[in-house]
């Protein structure tokens, strides 16, 4: 096996780690709000779910 001869500095190794992304996945955009949500759940925003209002989303105002 071949061994490398000299280390990476670390602008190389950093440059390479540049695409070592973690990927956003499992979350949906609400329709009402256009929020980031959990798919098949009420949007915790504005209490949308499917379209309709589910829940009553307390606010700080009262
Ligand atoms: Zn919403």
């Amino acid at each position: 096996m071949p061994a490398p001869k000299r280390r990476h500095s670390r602008a190389r190794s950093r440059k390479r780690r540049t695409h070592y992304k973690i990927k956003l996945s499992g979350y949906a955009v609400c329709s009402n709000c256009g929020a980031p949500i959990r798919p098949h759940t009420v949007c915790p925003h504005c209490g949308y779910y499917n379209g309709k209002p589910v829940l009553v989303v307390k606010t700080k105002e009262g």
